[in-house]
């Protein structure tokens, strides 16, 4: 079941990755849904979130929410949305989507310029220290 995210896993392809550490890793979306649209995803091979192991899912769900205190910090919103969606890419992954209102959640993916995706990375990475 491998996927997109093995290869990013692999470092087969970049990502702009924000965190990282044996499980799991988070990156960019590449095509956010409002600016510092992250993914959480475990290294481990698995589709369904609600598949992973329970001590693992807590785990990394204490990982998500490191990730997500950085990016609040990082990004101007009122706080941290999360979705557990996985009907475009098969392996589990955590959406942490910065929100303002709750149209945010739902809202048109957009392109953003590698330089741009490096920069807010960048930001959110350096909240984590
Ligand atoms: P879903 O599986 O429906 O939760 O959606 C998968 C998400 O992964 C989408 O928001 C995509 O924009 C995102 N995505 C797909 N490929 C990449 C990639 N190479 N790097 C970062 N995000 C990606």
């Amino acid at each position: 079941m491998s996927s997109i995210f093995s290869k990013i896993i692999a470092g087969e392809i970049p990502c702009h990755k924000v965190a990282e550490n044996d499980e799991f890793i988070a990156f960019l979306d590449i095509n956010p849904k409002t600016d510092g649209h992250t993914l959480v995803i475990p290294k481990q091979e698995i589709d369904y979130l609600f598949d992973i192991d329970d001590e693992v899912l807590g785990r990394m769900m204490v990982f998500a929410k490191t990730v997500a205190h950085a990016i609040e910090k990082a990004i101007p919103c009122t706080r941290i949305g999360v979705a557990v969606i996985g009907l475009e890419v098969p392996h589990a992954h955590i959406h942490l989507i910065p929100i303002s209102k709750e149209s945010d959640l739902f809202a048109d993916k957009s392109k953003k310029t590698p330089e741009e995706l490096a920069q807010t990375a960048a930001l959110i990475r350096e909240r984590l220290m």
